[in-house]
């Protein structure tokens, strides 16, 4: 290729920048700050995508830090083939009936068929259990606590979203034993606290920790507990990660037994279980919720570099000798922010402009850019740029190593807070039904007062789904109308009024619930 069509392609490149607006195309935008920034591809099996370095490096924060967490109360991680029987696999109904429409099987080898076919987990319950029953002898056991990092396969038939709704995804799930409910019931709510700390305090996303409604607890368990988030843009809520405490049920079907701690002539115990799991969904909503027109915006606690260091007004004037010492100086800046554990990177390439590296790493949502020329280097400072506001400071050289820290946990904080303030000013109680659509429509999630029965969240979900009340208008083009779903029960309740009745019907209300429409 001549010199002229290299300059060419890379004028080019200056203009691949995110081409739609967050607020008018929502689904083309998410599409494109993905594949621009480099977090994620398409490939040719419809729901399944590849993770690239920028964001397997944020599943590796989250990993880091819940694995500290887990390991301190006493989980293993291991690890349990992919495959199972479908004998084991439909050992517990409520599960496998709940599970069943997305299972992938295998049937062929080669060109034969295999004489049965055997499922791919959709989540490990079944392919665990029956090794539980084997190594549960007694009571001296338990607590068993294993977690395996793996990837699960549900063939969904929901439109496919990267990150938020994949065919193949992957999580960890937590499997435990324990003697008693007490026991399992105080993990399941400290599992929900590490979840809602990976994502207020990594991820900068807060949510609303609850309860499930029956309808929609896990298949098979007792209870299920949540954080749920929300996606200001669109309105709808999002499953974030879920903890189950799932009883007596699985211990039962496969028979999970040991003997009382008060003696063998009592009866045996079943053994009380919890499963729990975090999806790299959680890197979806990361991304939907911080990200902007200029590309993406990572957080700083989870973003694979924090600090790009761009050497910039070098001209035709500037002698050889200033722009060595430039050079010189970036990459002392670098090495010195590398000893003080900043993930730094410094971008060199002399076949690009500093302009255009500025787009190129705004686009990939690198939380600081650290620019250092001549002018700087007289003042024996560094200007820093955030990416999630623009603002400009200069640092002293001379501080560099506490200063730029503070700046990346200032944005750490503040791309918190906002997306808490658009959370909370978008939860809004509503007290009777002739609210429930028109709030909903305004892109808000609804803390409603509720009976707690099932015909009713049916009913809640029929009604707002409805389009010929007049009320409705399209939340976005690949759900115009979709009805309000149980997000969770929270535990944090407003003050439910002497005698309130329910939101939908004239049962008396047990609880406020959150209803939105949803992922
Ligand atoms: P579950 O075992 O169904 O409770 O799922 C555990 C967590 O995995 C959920 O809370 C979701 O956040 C996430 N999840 C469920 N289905 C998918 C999917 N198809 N793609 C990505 N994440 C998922
Ligand atoms: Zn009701």
């Amino acid at each position: 290729k001549t010199v002229a069509a290299v300059d060419a392609k890379l004028d080019d490149a200056k203009l691949i920048g995110i081409t739609v607006d967050k607020e008018l195309d929502f689904s083309s935008w998410y599409q494109q700050i993905l594949t621009k920034g480099e977090m994620l591809d398409y490939y040719d099996v419809s729901g399944c995508y590849i993770m690239r370095p920028a964001s397997y490096a944020v599943w590796e924060q989250i990993q880091e830090w819940f694995n500290k967490k887990i390991k301190a109360l006493g989980v293993q991680n291991a690890y349990f083939p992919m495959f199972v029987s479908s004998k084991v696999l439909e050992r517990e109904k409520d599960h496998i009936e709940g599970f069943a429409p997305e299972v992938a099987w295998v049937t062929r080898a080669g060109s034969s068929e295999l004489e049965e076919p055997i499922a791919i987990r959709p989540t490990s319950e079944t392919v665990m259990y029956p090794y539980y029953a084997k190594w549960i002898r007694s009571h001296r056991d338990l607590p068993l606590k294993l977690n395996q990092w793996n990837s699960v396969v549900r063939w969904e038939f929901k439109h496919p979203q990267p990150f938020l709704r994949t065919r193949e995804f992957l999580w960890q799930e937590g499997h435990t034993a324990h003697l008693t409910y007490e026991e399992a019931n105080e993990e399941v709510l400290q599992i929900l606290d590490y979840y809602s700390g990976i994502y207020e305090e990594l991820l900068a996303v807060p949510v609303v920790k609850g309860k499930k409604t029956e309808k929609e607890k896990f298949a098979g368990g007792l209870y299920t507990t949540t954080c749920e988030g929300y996606i200001p843009t669109t309105g709808r809520g999002i499953q974030g990660a879920t903890s189950h405490c799932l009883g007596q049920n699985f211990s039962k079907m496969f028979n999970i037994t040991v003997e009382s701690p008060e003696g063998p002539d009592k009866p045996k115990i079943n053994v009380w279980q919890n499963s729990w799991g975090l999806s790299t969904r959680v890197i979806g909503v990361m991304v939907m919720i911080h990200s902007d027109n200029k590309g993406l915006v990572i957080p700083p606690r989870v973003s694979q570099n924090q600090v790009v260091i761009i050497p910039v007004g070098i001209t035709a004037k500037t002698t050889k000798e200033e722009e060595d010492s430039i050079y010189a100086a970036c990459k002392k800046l670098e090495a010195r922010l590398r000893a003080s554990d900043v993930r730094v990177i410094a971008d060199y390439r002399n076949n690009y402009s500093p302009g255009w590296k500025f787009s190129d790493w705004e686009l990939k949502g690198l939380p600081v850019r650290l620019e250092l020329g001549p002018k700087d280097l007289k003042n024996n400072s560094v200007l820093a740029v955030r990416r999630d506001n623009g603002q400009k400071v200069s640092i002293s050289l001379d501080e560099v190593e506490t200063k730029v820290p503070e700046v990346l946990e200032d944005i750490q904080a503040s791309l918190f807070a906002n997306a808490k303030a658009k959370f909370d000013s978008h939860r809004v109680i509503v007290n009777e039904w002739k609210d429930f659509v028109p709030t909903l429509n305004k892109k808000n999630v609804i803390l409603a007062p509720w009976c707690g029965v099932e015909e009713c969240e049916d009913d809640i979900k029929d009604a707002s789904s409805k389009k010929d009340d007049g009320e409705e208008e399209e939340v976005d083009e690949k759900a115009p109308s979709m009805g309000a779903k149980s997000l969770c029960i929270p535990f944090e309740q407003p003050e439910l009024a002497p005698g309130q009745k329910c939101v939908k019907c004239d049962k008396a209300a047990i609880n406020y619930c959150m209803f939105g429409r949803s992922y």
